[in-house]
């Protein structure tokens, strides 16, 4: 049977959930049994099913984002093959979460999504803290949506998820978490991801 942590890192609108699925889907397929977690602090589309941007979905089991909430479904996720974790980053870090996922995915393949930055470009420290331990790090790019003056698109390759509030970059003392879609985000390369007030 296949263990082992595999991570799919990357910006917003990079596809990180529909490769999650995709793989998920693939072990199902197999005759695996999978089962898909997502943290309660994502209340996007729906409560009880992950949905890609482009519309794949899978019913998944709402957590509390924490060890805690993880170590209360640890006899469900055990029973399971394949444990996929979408949104990963709103997981709050513990050296217990790290080491309750390496001993799950010595036993069964864990597949972790998780934005790499914030909307500031700073890590997230769960991501960060788990990284390392990964025997598969894919790492996905979203195209920058940045348009200049003359109406020119940038289009290069987005690391970076931009954070806008009423279509205004939003400053680095906004709040770290804020769920939104494409009215709030925009993926952005490197030079045009901008934070108002960040101590460079
Ligand atoms: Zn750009």
């Amino acid at each position: 049977m296949a263990s082992g942590l595999r991570m799919i890192v990357g910006p917003m609108f990079s596809g990180k959930t529909t490769e999650l699925l995709r793989i998920l889907r693939k072990y199902a397929i197999a005759g695996y049994a999978v089962v898909l977690v997502k943290p309660s602090t994502d209340a996007r589309y729906s409560a009880s099913k992950v949905v890609s941007h482009d519309g794949l979905e899978m019913d998944a089991l709402v957590v509390e984002p924490s060890f805690t909430g993880l170590a209360r479904v640890a006899e469900l996720l055990f029973e399971h093959d394949v444990v996929g974790i979408d949104e990963f980053q709103f997981f709050e870090y513990s050296p217990d979460l790290v080491k309750f996922l390496l001993n799950l995915s010595s036993e069964k393949l864990v597949i972790v999504a998780a934005l790499n930055l914030d909307f500031r470009g700073e890590p997230w420290e769960v991501v960060k803290e788990l990284l390392p331990y990964a025997e598969d790090v894919k790492v996905l790019k979203a195209v920058c949506t940045y348009v200049d003056q003359q109406r020119r698109k940038c289009g290069k390759q987005a690391s970076r998820t931009q954070r806008l509030i009423d279509g205004r970059p939003a400053p680095y003392d906004s709040p770290r978490i804020m769920v939104g879609g494409k009215e709030s985000y925009e993926a952005r390369c490197r030079k045009h991801h901008v934070v108002p007030g960040r101590r460079d």
